[in-house]
């Protein structure tokens, strides 16, 4: 028998060439985006986006062409590996075979970049010269700057103030790919400017910083804005990830029996996993595992309900699971899952029961990323460590009743600037999750109350 290969990458000719739109092949369509105001159905807000992302946003095309330009910026970093975890495996004991796709390899270190670039392209393709945005730890903000200078855009970054104190690293990567990046709250906007007036030590929020990011896109007709998850075109341009796997499990000779992907707002899960989603409706026997933080556990504890999109209550309202735009979770070390809600189309595909949600502590998810860096070599990003811990929960049952189960996870960026957490962990002062039922009951008490009626 010939020898198993380790690593499999996908010839540059054999690079999908579109992106898989999973919206006209749903059994029950996604419902709206409501207006905040009038909660009727609406589109993007139009000043903040251009037309193309409006369009893929609502879009019934099963598959929209990837432009040749951003295509070619694809190809410096794609495809990304799809890796057999054999160390793992045989660290584990387990009958199991383990692959995992790499989002770690592009040059902003995550997933991040695929929808970074689709955006700025369109963005320019529509004469918009500058994007502004906000970021928390960083990933968004450094995904954005590298692409907005691959497509030739200024790129404004506000960053919660506390990360831009406390994490000076991805900041200088963002200035070093040409971008501004300010400490939100900053004194440039009004929203900003009346934070500062209330409380001048304000460390920032999220919330803060994508509303410092709103109004300079509406105050500017050059700027328009980006956002990095949670939409369907995000999701889209991240269907490359499983579009990709799918190929690379055929040059495997398998089928995942299971795929995991953790979840933030969404949208790495998401593109890895519409094409397995695809073949599920079709009849298709998959397990897909979405992970997320027992600190912000949106699916496995929210309801499922209309929700502003942002804490300001400015976004669109969305259908979605979520435990109130008021809720703030415990500041864990994996930021990019302290969303209050969820993907409004993860939370359908959810919904309608062809995804499953589990939520697992940050602690045990540590104690799994140590495991893996100590086997499969990668310092994996404390987001995607939280699928690993289920990656290895699901091997060792295989272990138990000796099934040989194909596990397919999606590692969707390293951790190389994480090591501040890394190095918590291993001096044993990490907390274990902090998760407050009171906190939540209040911020679900503040849930918009919206009488829109779904026809059928
Ligand atoms: C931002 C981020 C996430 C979470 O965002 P999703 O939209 O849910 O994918 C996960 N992993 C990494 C490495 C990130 O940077």
């Amino acid at each position: 028998m010939a020898k198993k290969l380790t690593k499999y990458i996908l010839a540059e000719k054999d690079m999908p060439t579109s992106w898989y739109n999973i919206l006209p092949d749903l059994p029950k369509p996604l419902p709206p985006l409501l207006h905040p105001q009038t909660h009727e159905p609406t589109i993007l807000p139009p000043p903040l986006f251009p037309a193309a992302l409006n369009d893929q946003e609502f879009s019934k095309e099963h598959f929209i062409e990837i432009p040749e330009e951003v295509q070619e910026v694809y190809k410096m970093y794609r495809p990304t590996p799809l890796i057999r975890a054999y160390k793992l495996e045989k660290a584990l004991g387990t009958p199991a075979q383990i692959f995992y796709k790499y989002e770690g390899v592009s040059p902003a270190g995550s997933h991040k970049l695929n929808t970074a670039i689709a955006q700025a392209y369109y963005n320019k393709k529509a004469g918009i010269k500058r994007l502004a945005t906000e970021t928390g730890a960083g990933q968004w903000g450094s995904a954005l700057a590298l692409a907005c200078q691959y497509m030739g855009l200024e790129c404004k970054v506000y960053m919660v103030k506390v990360s831009y104190n406390q994490k000076p690293y991805r900041r200088i990567m963002m200035e070093t790919w040409g971008a501004t990046v300010i400490p939100s709250p900053s004194t440039e906007t009004n929203i900003g400017k009346q934070i500062l007036a209330q409380d001048p030590n304000s460390p920032g929020s999220l919330g803060i910083a994508i509303s410092e990011a709103v109004e300079d896109a509406f105050s500017r007709d050059d700027t328009c804005y980006s956002l990095g998850s949670v939409l369907n075109h995000v999701i889209l341009h991240q269907s490359i990830i499983g579009l990709e796997t799918e190929k690379q499990c055929e040059m495997a000779g398998v089928y995942p029996d299971i795929l995991i992907g953790c979840v933030g707002g969404g949208s790495n899960f998401g593109g890895l996993a519409v094409p397995f989603v695809k073949d599920k409706m079709k009849g298709k026997k998959i397990q897909i595992i979405a992970v997320e933080p027992s600190a912000c556990p949106s699916m496995t504890k929210g309801p499922y309900a209309w929700d502003y999109g942002d804490v300001a209550g400015m976004a669109p309202i969305a259908k979605m699971f979520t435990l109130g735009h008021a809720f703030i979770p415990s500041p864990i070390h994996a930021g990019g899952l302290r969303y209050h809600g969820m993907s409004p189309l993860v939370s359908h595909l959810h919904k309608l029961e062809l995804i499953e949600a589990r939520a697992v502590d940050q602690k045990a998810t540590f104690e799994s990323a140590i495991k893996f860096a100590r086997t499969e070599g990668i310092i994996p990003a404390p987001e995607p460590a939280h699928a690993i811990k289920v990656v290895i929960d699901e091997a060792l049952k295989c272990k138990e009743s000796g099934e040989k189960k194909v596990i397919v996870m999606g590692l969707s960026g390293h951790g190389h600037f994480d090591l501040g957490a890394y190095e918590l962990f291993l001096a044993g002062k990490l907390e274990a999750d902090a998760y407050s039922e009171d906190n939540v009951k209040k911020a679900l008490s503040q849930l918009p109350k919206v009488d829109y009626v779904e026809s059928k």
